[in-house]
């Protein structure tokens, strides 16, 4: 059969742009760089916001709902952050179309000028901020704890479908605070709920880091950040998590009456995670025969193909196969049965390795007589013969053995491509062969845009567990206490 896709080493970018298309996850629409996520990728994406909620919750907070438009003064309130986001707004001027006189179709109705221009939100602090100013009187309204799930708008000009969006899907934390203490708390907690969910759900390791000044986000004194390694050894930043410090609140006079009844500016902290994830998702594990995905995020855990000439010997394999499902269903596991006759055993197959079903069963007349199954891992692209006994105690140990599996191959994927060097030759030969370089680094912005400049290598992030060591600047040979992370990233 044909490769329905082009191969990582062929062409990594069409690769995952075919893949896209190919296993029905998402497809580009009319408006460029919007998408449009089909059926089996949003259902993928609903098990990640499901898990999210989950820990969100656990962890105290309540969801709630912002308007989509701010109003175009919140946005200039709070000056970098304005400065950000001013290049990537799309702003909504007028309410109302009306019939060219001219016959040539619908325009703008010049009359129907909004007073007050509209943006459509790229991130909700201003929004939110000016609402907790209604919210908080004293600290007996703190922490707020509220997180909301929405689409926003950035105009992105290079994008690329999930990584890089104009509109997209995410999540967005916001959080007010009595003290600078808690903020921080809170702003360490989230990144770990979110390291937590990479590794564990998405079998996908990150590194936990700060970001340098410039790759902070616009109104945010400090950003944490989660980056993961893509099989191509680029970087994508997974996922942030910002401290605020008092500047929404100053901006926004949220003010609050402390318990020594004093009035004080109010702590902030977000937090997001967007459908990114779901590109992270296909280039940390996919490979050339398809998706590849973790068992705890597959919208099917298991397909079951009967092997079958007749209805008669169909509904022999549908009777041995029916209390085999009844069970795994018990426990949650998802499984499809699949007995349509429009297409042959050998195409199912390969259809549902490209869509990433972790375990396939496949049964025929012979397994019927020796009281078998073949067993099939897409993970590693295996298959063994295994007793029906005890089938269902077999797959749900082989699901979890497969969420490890996928986790370590990444692992060690990332352990393999981590370089640590200490000339700046040494670096700009690295760079090109890709991976992450852990280098020493003066500390200065200047440092940092010459090498971006020269190398189109970023600072993905100064590690939180990076160990203190005496060293000198790749660059510039000042002295440095600490390796940073640098890559070439999406
Ligand atoms: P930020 O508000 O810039 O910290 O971004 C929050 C989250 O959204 C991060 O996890 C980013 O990776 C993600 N993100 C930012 N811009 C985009 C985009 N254009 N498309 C998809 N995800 C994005």
């Amino acid at each position: 059969m044909a490769k329905a896709i082009p191969s990582r080493s062929e062409n990594y970018s069409e690769w995952y742009n075919e893949l896209i298309k190919k296993a029905d996850l998402a497809e580009n629409s009319a408006v460029r760089g919007c998408m449009v996520i089909k059926p089996y990728g949003f259902s993928i994406w609903e098990k990640m916001q499901r898990a999210l909620d989950d820990m969100f919750k656990e962890t105290g907070h309540s969801n709630a709902y912002f308007p989509l438009f701010i109003p175009k003064s919140f946005l200039s309130k709070e000056a970098s952050h304005v400065e950000g986001f001013a290049k990537e707004c799309a702003v909504v001027t007028h309410y109302r179309l009306k019939n060219a006189e001219d016959g040539s179709g619908v325009i703008v109705d010049p009359e129907a000028k909004l007073e007050e221009e509209l943006i459509v939100r790229p991130t909700s602090e201003t929004v939110i901020w000016s609402t907790y100013r209604n919210w908080i009187q004293s600290y007996r309204d703190l922490p707020l704890l509220i997180n909301q799930w929405a689409n926003v708008v950035r105009w992105e000009m290079r994008t690329r479908i999930f990584l890089r969006t104009a509109e997209f899907l995410w999540q967005e934390g916001h959080t007010a605070h009595a003290t600078a203490d808690e903020a921080m708390d809170e702003t360490r907690q989230m990144l770990d709920v979110y390291a937590r969910f990479a590794e564990e759900w998405m079998a996908m390791p990150v590194i936990r880091g700060a970001k340098t000044p410039n790759e902070r986000f616009a109104g945010a004194e400090d950003t944490l950040c989660i980056e993961a390694m893509m099989q191509d050894g680029k970087a994508l930043q997974a996922g942030t998590s910002h401290f605020l410090g008092q500047n929404f609140a100053k901006a926004f006079e949220v003010q609050f009456l402390t318990k020594e009844n004093k009035l004080d500016y109010v702590w902030g902290t977000s937090w997001g995670v967007s459908t990114r994830l779901m590109g992270a998702l296909i280039m940390a594990h996919s490979d050339d025969d398809g998706l590849v995905l973790p068992p705890k995020l597959a919208p099917i855990q298991v397909v079951i193909v009967p092997i079958f000439k007749n209805e008669e010997q169909l509904a022999q394999l549908s009777a041995k196969v029916k209390p085999v499902m009844q069970e795994l269903r018990k426990l949650g596991i998802t499984v499809k049965f699949d007995d349509s006759d429009a297409n042959k055993p050998g195409w199912k197959f390969a259809e549902y390795e490209l869509r990433g079903v972790p375990v396939r069963l496949a049964m025929g007349m012979r397994d019927l007589e020796n009281g078998t199954v073949e067993v099939a891992r897409r993970d590693l692209k295996t298959k063994e013969t295994v007793a029906l006994d005890g089938i269902v105690g077999h797959i749900q140990n082989l699901l979890d053995d497969i969420q490890q599996t996928i986790y370590q191959k990444a692992l060690q994927f990332r352990e393999s491509n981590m370089f640590r060097v200490d000339s700046y030759d040494a670096f700009k030969e690295q760079i090109e062969k890709g991976g992450f370089i852990l280098a020493h680094w003066d500390g200065t912005s200047e440092t940092e845009e010459a090498i971006k400049e020269e190398t189109k290598a970023t600072i993905r992030c100064i590690p939180l567990d990076a160990p203190e060591e005496e060293g000198q600047c790749i660059y510039t040979g000042k002295p440095s206490s600490r390796r940073v992370v640098f890559a070439r990233a999406y």
